[in-house]
């Protein structure tokens, strides 16, 4: 159910006040979201996009208003792990509906360099890349790609050919990573812009060995809502 905790949580949850993943007021401790948010929750993007060496990815939100500002925070420290939840939940959701739920067979994240999770304290891809997997009941193996040090941030490039070259530039395969020949696997995000990061972390998988490569992420770019009414958006 949308709204219901599961099992997989955290230490801080024993002493820290339940929050609303949307609004932050106090709620019920089994609860994700209040019933205001929960009567309305944000538009939320339904179709799938068509990323290159992806089958396809599922997106929820669109990234623009308060859900970027809780991005923000899933990144940044402020405690925001029922917000991760949720959106877990509801790529899991999507994933169900389109039956590729069972299909699955690891879930994985856009890896992050280890100066910048020591320093941030936490690697929001890998949060959401736990929950989901928990929701869909798979496991995880959140050390198969590696990111090398550099301190470009993808989305402060705005060309699509600039944001390609530096994703496949700075993802590799993790040395002595498992064996994923023939798997299916789910690689998730915080946000889709222009799809370069998850195509270039879908082509390493598949060169790994894995049979199918979906996509999850908790946003999307604004800029898909033009194509809100096709099932299938070409990124
Ligand atoms: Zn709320």
């Amino acid at each position: 159910m949308l709204s219901t905790k599961s099992g997989y949580r955290y230490i801080a949850d024993i002493f820290l006040p339940n929050r609303c993943a949307l609004c932050g007021k106090v709620i019920v401790w089994d609860r994700l979201i209040c019933t205001d948010c929960g009567n309305d929750l944000p538009e939320t993007f339904e179709g799938s996009l068509a990323i290159g060496n992806t089958v396809f990815a599922v997106g929820v939100f669109y990234y623009e208003g308060n859900i970027s500002k809780l991005i923000y925070g899933l990144k940044h420290g402020r405690a925001v792990f029922n917000f991760a939840e949720l959106g877990a939940e509801m790529i899991a959701e999507r994933l169900r509906k389109r039956g590729i739920a069972d299909k699955i067979d690891i879930v994985t994240c856009v890896p992050m360099h280890r100066s910048k999770v020591i320093a941030r304290g936490r690697d929001q891809a890998a949060v959401i890349a736990k929950f989901t997997a928990d929701k869909l009941g798979k496991p995880t193996d959140l050390r198969l790609l590696r990111r090398s040090k550099d301190k470009t941030e993808q989305h402060k490039l705005s060309e699509k050919s600039e944001r390609t070259a530096h994703a496949q530039a700075v993802y590799s395969a993790a040395k002595g990573h498992a064996d994923i020949s023939g798997k299916t696997v789910l690689i998730c995000d915080d946000v889709i812009t222009t799809g370069s990061t998850v195509s270039a972390c879908a082509a390493l998988l598949l060169s790994m060995g894995a049979e199918k490569v979906y996509a999850g992420s908790i946003a999307v770019s604004e800029y898909y809502k033009e194509y809100e009414n096709k099932e299938y958006i070409e990124v």
